[in-house]
């Protein structure tokens, strides 16, 4: 597979996402340019939490606040290179870590994420790491979790990236995991499911390493989850009005409670 496409798509990347701040393609909800890959994971917890954060801005439970901080930590840990010197180190096919945007259209809507962790060997994305961090329930992966991998996965493909190996894996830690660990966690969890696909030729499933978890399994497109997305995004194109979760347990720890008028 070339790797002209996706070099010329990371090259023109800041000019289209230029562009279309300033004329958007299609009309979207709060006058947004773009749906955010997050946010449209997010949906799958409830749309209208997404909504409201949208109109109100981001608001933590005290719980959730530590998750986010964790998520910094990582982030500083990880340095973004320049793009000329990720496409150079990508196409010469050296085994890296990168972190960039992404972005693609979905019928038209405009779709866009920063990517947690990608690994490259051998000019392909191998490995794409979301991380998660959560006291509860580590050794579970939830919807909105693995649609968040997978529209990354998409993402990638969709720009021109060769996905033919890629597995998409969720790590989940501790919030109280030691800042020391970060670093070498990504590291760690590639050579896990190096292993794991060393021994079987289509990696799924579940890992423990000490606390945390890695769920993984291979990308292969968007399958039957195809018509959920384009089902989701009648929100973001004002088809319909945002749809509150049905569930009252996701409720008890909404920090929107007081603006819900479910
Ligand atoms: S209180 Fe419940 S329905 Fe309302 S925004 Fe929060 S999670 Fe959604």
């Amino acid at each position: 597979m070339s790797n002209e496409k996706w070099i010329e798509s990371l090259r023109t990347q800041s000019r289209r996402l230029r562009t279309l701040k300033k004329s958007p393609l299609i009309d979207l909800v709060h006058d947004l340019p773009w749906v955010r890959i997050r946010d449209l994971a997010d949906q799958f917890y409830c749309e209208l939490k997404v909504d409201l954060e949208l109109r109100f801005g981001k608001k933590y439970a005290p719980e959730i606040k530590k998750g986010s901080e964790v998520h910094k930590k990582v982030d500083s840990s990880l340095k973004r290179v320049n793009l000329r010197k990720l496409i150079e180190d990508i196409v010469s096919g050296k085994s890296l870590f990168a972190k960039f945007t992404v972005d693609f259209k979905f019928e038209d809507v405009p779709i866009v994420g920063e990517l947690d962790q990608a690994f490259f060997r051998e000019a392909k994305p191998l490995y794409l790491l979301e991380l998660k961090s959560t006291n509860y329930n580590l050794d579970r992966i939830y919807t909105g979790e693995k649609i968040q991998a997978l529209l990354y996965g998409l993402a990638l493909e969709r720009m021109g990236f060769d996905c033919s190996k890629l597995c998409l894996a969720v790590v989940k830690v501790r919030r109280d995991l030691a800042e020391e660990k970060y670093s070498k966690l990504a590291s760690k969890v590639v050579q896990e499911l190096d292993l794991v696909r060393s021994q079987e030729s289509r990696g799924i499933g579940k890992k423990k390493l000490e606390s945390e978890y890695i769920h993984f399994w291979e990308y292969n497109g968007l399958g039957e989850l195809e018509g959920e997305i384009r089902e989701k995004l009648n929100y973001w194109t004002k088809i319909r009005d945002p749809k509150p979760v049905q569930n009252p347990n996701k409720c008890k720890w909404c920090a929107y409670k007081s603006f819900c008028i479910k």
